[in-house]
């Protein structure tokens, strides 16, 4: 039987619409939540990403204040910018756009953000405090790829996830998340032996590897829960790290490339900004 596929956009549609109510509430009760965007430099992919961000906060009334830099800004100047937007209340979450050109050195920077509004979860003290089980920031990716999860109904504690990819901004932190949620967890990658055969094992399989369609239908337990991170460009079109006609053959649950993953990044990001100023 052909697997369910898990829509990734219709979801991130139902949490920017409950967002919303939550953002009307906080409005009227003039606590409206604000979302910084720092990007430096003509970095296009970059400059997409930042206008679906802008727009995220204009649909669901995020404040929402863009600082585009030139690439020739000096760190003192990007340092002090980070400053001003820590001590900013109408700001309730920085995020600066990675990768940040050359010259530029992008963990001093993410050190200077406020961990109390380090939105996209990347503030070693957000990375630890996710690590040793306490509240923290959660990068917007893995938090997506564990709501998708959820959303299918799926039960989380007791199970095998198999998290292939190991960065830092995906295949770490969804680990970390799903060991909260009591699964058994095992982290894969590039020098990991038998690949495949530790994929096969997952009930849960979540890949991030950035190599178009490496995960076929032999690697993938039957009827395990799928969810394909990869954005790959391949002859012009947008494909997973995942052999979606293959792998729906043999899932239960299964994410497409684009509409899986993709929206939930910046539904998540929306959620932690809201979350910041949500504080009692
Ligand atoms: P990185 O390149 O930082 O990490 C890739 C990971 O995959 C590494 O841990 C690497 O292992 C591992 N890997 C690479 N090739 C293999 C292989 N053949 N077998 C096993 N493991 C392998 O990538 P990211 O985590 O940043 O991104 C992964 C994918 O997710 C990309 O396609 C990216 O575009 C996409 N992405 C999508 C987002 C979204 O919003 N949907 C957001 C962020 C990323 P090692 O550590 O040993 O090198």
């Amino acid at each position: 039987m052909a697997a369910q596929i898990i829509n990734g956009k219709e979801i991130a549609a139902q949490i920017r619409s409950e967002l919303k109510e939550r953002v009307d509430r906080l409005a009227s009760e003039g606590r409206r939540p604000g979302l910084a965007v720092v990007l430096v430099g003509d970095n296009p992919a970059s400059a997409v990403y930042v206008r679906m961000k802008k727009k995220a906060c204009q649909e669901i009334g995020i404040y929402s204040e863009e600082h585009r830099l030139p690439s020739t800004i000096s760190q003192g100047e990007l340092l002090a910018l980070v400053d001003q937007l820590n001590a900013d209340p109408k700001i309730h979450g920085i995020l600066v756009q990675l990768p940040l050109p050359k010259g530029l050195d992008e963990e001093e920077v993410i050190n200077r953000i406020d961990p109390r509004k380090d939105v996209d979860g990347f503030h070693p003290v957000n990375v630890g405090k996710l690590s040793i089980g306490l509240p923290a920031f959660v990068p917007c990716t893995p938090a997506g790829v564990l709501e998708l999860v959820k959303r299918t109904g799926t039960t989380i504690a007791g199970k095998k996830v198999v998290v292939l990819g190991r960065s830092n901004i995906v295949g770490k932190p969804a680990a970390m998340l799903f060991l909260r949620e009591n699964a058994t967890v095992t982290i894969c990658h590039s020098r990991t032996v038998n690949v495949k055969d530790e994929c096969a094992q997952g009930d849960i399989l979540v890949v991030a590897v950035g190599q178009p369609q490496l995960v076929k239908g032999d690697w993938v337990k039957p009827g395990a829960v799928v969810i394909d991170v990869g954005i790959n460009r391949v002859d012009g079109q947008i494909v997973g790290d995942v052999d979606f006609s293959e792998v729906k053959e043999v899932a239960g649950a299964i994410t497409p490339v684009p509409g899986g993953v993709g929206p939930m990044t910046i539904a998540m990001l929306m959620k932690n900004t809201v979350d910041v100023a949500d504080v009692k």
